[in-house]
């Protein structure tokens, strides 16, 4: 019956998978997750829709999370009751999705997800109609219910199928999720390059979920992660995109780019990554961005995602408008122009939504205008809407090195300083003659011999 069940679910003419179901049934005394652990909304939906005679638990990341003793992000609810089921049991809920129909609970300003148990898509034996994967064997429908133990199997690693039921405080495992949890190790169900090839999105949450949480990678589990990277080639962008997002914004993005490139996954996201940090500066750039972010992230400050690309894509960018200037184009023209290619290019294969891309241009854009500090331009460049975002995108240039450290300390002091103290500061010799402007731009890297030449068309 296992087989069975297992074979349907990983495809016709599968090999024995290496997992197999066996029930186990944990209690709170092992596991020691209570209930009051549970967010409020989430347990009064678990205990509504077990009330109404389904069956229902806290699912996924947050059980798995609990156990790992950190605070999960949301609460995930599984169920045997259908999307229109929930939908009449819950006055504010909303089914969502087309293909993967689910429902949206909301209690006050918190939202939980409740799926209904999922099984095996349709693949009866007869059944030549609709293809159940593309030719590399990604799932194309996987939208059928079935039972918790069939939901259990399709789930990706282990350790993110188990079930906890917050009325018994139980935990229900078919897959030894549990001791896997307790051995730090992630393990793909079934086998692995066919659930890596059915939905090669799996590849990335392997190396991300390994490094937000501390968790080795299964041997088994990671040896197929490097040859089968082109697959994220057949992915929808957009899908790439939101696991992107998630990536390097787990607080762990640092370490996540690191392993991405270490086994050969950043190729389709970000193309140019290898050149980048080949070079030292680019290196340093990003490193030093990522962390920043991390921190940001684990103090619970807010990172935009706009601000994170351009700093990713920042040094193509340097690249591009350095060829082009060398080529003999105009320094802003040719900022532009690259600004341009880098953006197109990176839509093709990441698929950043275009609604990024103001807050990119804007960030670089307003670079070389850090380094006019003479007359008003200054003030003006204060009171422009994206400054704070241009401001830390400009210190981070500082840090690494590409731009003159003194000029990420003028700007220091200037934003601190009051009326009279900038005005001071504007007609002091340093910034404000152009003698010397000249003399101190010899040290700063190519991009502020760019900016200098900008500035003397605007001066002149
Ligand atoms: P986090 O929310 O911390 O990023 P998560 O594991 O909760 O991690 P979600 O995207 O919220 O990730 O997914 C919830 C659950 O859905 C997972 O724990 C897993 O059981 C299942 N799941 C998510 N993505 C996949 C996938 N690509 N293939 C199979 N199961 C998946
Ligand atoms: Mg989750």
């Amino acid at each position: 019956m296992i087989r069975k069940l297992l074979n349907k679910v990983f495809g016709r003419n599968t090999s024995t998978p290496k997992s197999a179901t066996k029930l186990t049934i944990i209690s709170s005394k092992r596991h020691g997750i209570r209930r009051n652990q549970i967010s409020p909304c989430a347990l009064k939906i678990t205990q509504q829709l077990q009330g109404a005679g389904y069956t229902a638990y806290i699912v996924g990341g947050a059980v798995r999370d609990l156990l790992l003793g950190l605070v999960p992000k949301d609460f995930d609810v599984a169920t045997s009751a259908t999307p229109e089921e929930v939908h009449k049991l819950f006055r504010r809920s909303r089914i969502i999705g087309r293909r993967f129909r689910l429902v949206h609970v909301m209690c006050g300003a918190e939202t939980i997800e409740v799926s209904t148990f999922r099984g095996p898509s349709s693949d009866d034996e007869d059944s030549t109609a609709i293809p159940l994967t593309d030719q590399h064997g990604r799932l194309l429908h996987d939208n059928v219910f079935g039972s918790q133990e069939e939901d259990a199997v399709r789930r990706d690693f282990t350790i993110n199928a188990l079930y906890f039921d917050p009325i018994k405080e139980e935990i229900i495992d078919y897959l030894n999720g549990f001791e896997d949890i307790n051995a730090k190790e992630m393990r793909i169900i079934g086998e692995p390059e066919q659930r890596y090839r059915e939905d090669p999105v799996r590849l990335l949450r392997a190396v991300r979920l390994a490094a937000k949480l501390g968790l080795q990678i299964e041997t088994e589990t990671a040896k197929p992660i490097g040859d089968l990277a082109p697959l994220l080639q057949n992915v929808p962008p957009s899908r790439l995109f939101d696991e992107m997002l998630k990536l390097l914004l787990s607080g762990h993005a640092l370490s996540c780019l690191v392993e991405l490139r270490a086994r050969g996954l950043h190729h389709g996201l970000l193309p140019m990554l290898d050149v980048i940090l080949e070079q030292p500066l680019g290196e340093r750039f990003i490193t030093i961005a990522l962390k920043n972010t991390d921190d940001r992230i684990r103090q619970d400050k807010t990172v935009s995602p706009g601000f994170l690309f351009a700093t990713l894509l920042w040094h193509e960018v340097l690249s591009c408008w350095n060829s082009l200037q060398s080529a003999g184009e105009r320094p802003m023209p040719a900022l532009f122009k690259a600004m341009d290619q880098v953006l197109t290019q990176q839509h093709k294969n990441l698929a950043i939504p275009r609604r990024f891309d103001a807050v990119i241009q804007e960030i670089w854009a307003m670079q070389p205008r850090f380094e006019a500090r003479i007359g008003r331009k200054p003030f003006r460049l204060l009171t422009h809407p994206r400054f704070r975002a241009a401001y830390d995108f400009l210190q981070l240039r500082c840090e690494s090195g590409e731009l003159d450290i003194e000029v990420g300390h003028w700007w220091k002091k200037f934003i601190v300083s009051d009326p009279d103290a900038r005005e001071k500061m504007l007609s002091a010799p340093s910034t404000g003659k152009k003698k010397r402007r000249r003399r101190s731009r010899k040290n700063t890297a190519s991009v502020s011999h760019a900016t200098a030449e900008t500035m003397k068309q605007e001066t002149h």
